[in-house]
């Protein structure tokens, strides 16, 4: 930043891209190609998006020339990087865009699933609107399929429209073999090591429908999307659960109507 700031050095005109997307905590942003940017196509509508849209556009291209004071190349850097996002929520959904996440993407330089059964899986930026200023980026898992704020301070304060609400399905539509395959493996409460019971039955309910979809999904002979890995080990599960918990699943089956039909779409 302080090189902008104070800088009339005409080294630091050919690098602007180099030097944003190499900043510390703009690891999401990929380089957007100079010929995307100077295809006015591409930009279309931004120049009402962006405060001083020519000066910002001719500085993230490297041809900003202009002698200003500090607090208009301020406002300019400002709006140079605000372009920047803008164009790269739209870049990164194009062939060369899309490839490029991809990379990063495989090298996992937007972190892993928090969560322990996901088994440290590779997250992707995702927004949650696609104008800015509503709400920061997000991190999508594709083995969860679920929504996680950033580690960084610096991450989490990156406007989510910089990204968009689509980048992340698309990516794993155009790269289907990206898509990790589903775990049933879950989490289960345990009680010094009982199960615990309201949550023991409804996941065995749970894993009931679960198995009525497979078997519907097999009958039309669509793929589940599940790993077949834990067959053995489901059984085990299932006998331990039949043998030591008859006497508590005459009493479930008073309450457990209502616990099914909570979860019944
Ligand atoms: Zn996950």
């Amino acid at each position: 930043m302080e090189e902008f700031a104070s800088d009339t050095d005409s080294d630091y005109a050919s690098y602007w891209r180099d030097w944003f997307i190499s900043s510390k905590g703009n690891e999401y942003f990929c380089e957007i190609d100079e010929d995307y940017l100077t295809d006015r196509f591409n930009l279309t509508g931004l120049n009402t998006e962006v405060h001083y849209y020519q000066h910002a556009l001719d500085l993230v291209t490297d041809v900003f020339d202009m002698e200003v004071d500090d607090d208009m190349r301020e406002q300019i850097e400002r709006s140079a990087r605000h372009l920047y996002g803008l164009v790269h929520a739209r870049y990164i959904v194009s062939t060369r865009g899309l490839a490029k996440m991809m990379d990063k993407y495989k090298s996992s330089t937007f972190g892993k699933c928090p969560r322990v059964i996901c088994d440290a899986q590779p997250l992707v930026p995702a927004g949650l609107h696609d104008t800015p200023s509503h709400s920061h980026v997000k991190l999508f898992c594709p083995k969860c399929e679920d929504l996680y704020n950033p580690k960084s301070s610096r991450h989490n304060s990156i406007d989510g429209a910089y990204f968009g609400t689509s980048f992340h399905n698309i990516l794993f539509q155009v790269y289907p073999s990206l898509v990790p395959e589903k775990t049933q493996r879950r989490y289960e409460p345990r009680l010094y090591g009982f199960r615990v019971h309201a949550s023991a039955a409804l996941m065995r309910w749970q894993e009931e429908r679960r198995e009525e979809m497979k078997e519907r999904l097999r009958g039309q002979g669509l793929e589940t999307g599940f790993e077949v890995e834990e067959e053995g080990e489901e059984e085990e599960e299932e006998e331990e659960g039949e043998g030591e918990e008859e006497g508590l699943d005459d009493m479930f089956e008073l309450g457990g109507g209502a616990v099914g039909q909570g979860v019944v779409q």
